[in-house]
């Protein structure tokens, strides 16, 4: 069942077209491994994605097939937050549609520059 929606989801990867150049994004960061982007929708004054330039689903399966890609895209996160948020920000990764994953291509959103709340809505 998993294996389906994978693939059904696959062909519409926004993050890859990004990735490729064939949809418009404020790149931040690109490199051999990870590009990281301005999201369209920010929820706080610093609210950048970082994604892979491979596709995996999600953060588990990113951290079992390519370790150290995921390390890189904590490296870059930790970056992009010290340079505009003093090194204070939330790194989230939603997994699964229940938490609010819409897009299956792993993405860390770095979100700083605001006070933030605890539990998480
Ligand atoms: P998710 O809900 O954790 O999967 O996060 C997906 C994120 O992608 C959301 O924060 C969206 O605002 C963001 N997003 C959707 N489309 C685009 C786009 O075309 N460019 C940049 N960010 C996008």
């Amino acid at each position: 069942m998993a294996e389906v929606s994978r693939v059904e989801r696959a062909p519409d990867d926004l993050f890859l077209r990004i990735v490729a150049g064939d949809v418009p994004a404020t790149i931040v960061h690109s490199d051999d491994q990870v590009v990281a982007f301005e999201d369209i929708a920010p929820q706080a004054p610093t609210h950048v994605l970082v994604v892979p330039r491979e596709r995996y689903e999600n953060v588990a399966e990113l951290a079992a097939k390519a370790p150290q890609v995921l390390a890189r895209l904590v490296e870059v996160a930790q970056r992009i937050a010290d340079e505009r948020c003093g090194g204070e920000y939330r790194l989230v990764f939603n997994t699964g549609t229940a938490v609010g994953q819409s897009v299956f291509h792993v993405h860390g959103h770095v979100l700083g520059g605001r006070d933030f709340t605890w539990p998480p809505g």
